[in-house]
């Protein structure tokens, strides 16, 4: 509830100047990211969809290749960043305070204070909500929306707009699908029909082989940017 009024507060409020002044940052961040070399892949999800465990996997397969960096966007911030602190990497906490998105201004701001010249992957953690994170572009490469198992099998149809937006879909948690009563096929089908050009995941952090298809969707991805076919 605290998330939809707040968005509803952003487009009753704000109007669409914010819009505006948000896009024009983002082109500055995605600008200043490219001079530098640098992928970013914003993820988003809710709370409990696993985006955390996602990117620690992926830094944890890509940390020893590239140069990683993340910004940790989620509510709870610290706890995430505690975990990626852990595993090396430059961990820059966002400090969104009751914020139910990030936006380009945060990442703007994190750029001018955090040198990311040296570094190939910055993943931004989003605040965890499927809703007005898809307002706010942020100047990334990639967009990815986590969902898992655990939402129910009709979070995908109620949610359109973010895997309308989106470059990868994951569904992850597959390994309790049938504990929690759901067919992850289904919402494969529902993806597709709102985004039938959409790369599908489904992860576990408990399959390894699904483990290594979601590590290799984000380099695979990066390769292309630099090859200058994104
Ligand atoms: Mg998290
Ligand atoms: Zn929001």
């Amino acid at each position: 509830m605290w998330n939809i009024l707040l968005a509803e507060g952003h487009i009753i409020n704000i109007g669409h100047d914010v819009f505006k002044e948000n896009r024009k940052l983002a082109d500055k961040n995605r600008e200043k990211l490219k001079k530098e070399g640098v992928f970013s892949v914003n993820i988003m999800g809710a709370i409990g969809s696993g985006k955390t465990t996602l990117i620690e996997e992926a830094i944890k397969a890509l940390g020893s290749k590239y140069k990683v960096a993340v910004i940790a966007g989620d509510v709870i911030a610290d706890m995430d960043a505690a975990r990626f602190l852990k595993l090396g990497v430059l961990t820059i906490p966002a400090n969104t305070g009751k914020e139910c998105h990030l936006d380009a201004h945060i990442v703007s701001d994190l750029l001018k204070k955090n040198d990311l010249n040296s570094y190939d992957v910055l993943f931004i953690e989003n605040v965890g909500n499927l809703i007005c994170p898809t307002d706010f572009d942020l100047g990334e490469d990639m967009k990815i929306v986590v969902v898992s198992v655990s939402e129910g099998d009709d979070i995908v149809l109620k949610h359109p707009v973010i895997f309308k937006t989106s470059d990868l879909a994951v569904i992850n948690k597959i390994d309790i699908a049938e504990a929690v009563d759901v067919n992850p096929d289904t919402m494969v089908r529902d993806v597709k029909s709102l985004n039938p050009k959409i790369p599908v995941l489904l992860t576990s952090k408990r399959r390894e082989e699904t483990v290594k298809e979601w590590v290799t969707a984000i380099e695979n991805a990066m390769l292309e940017k630099k090859a200058g076919k994104r």
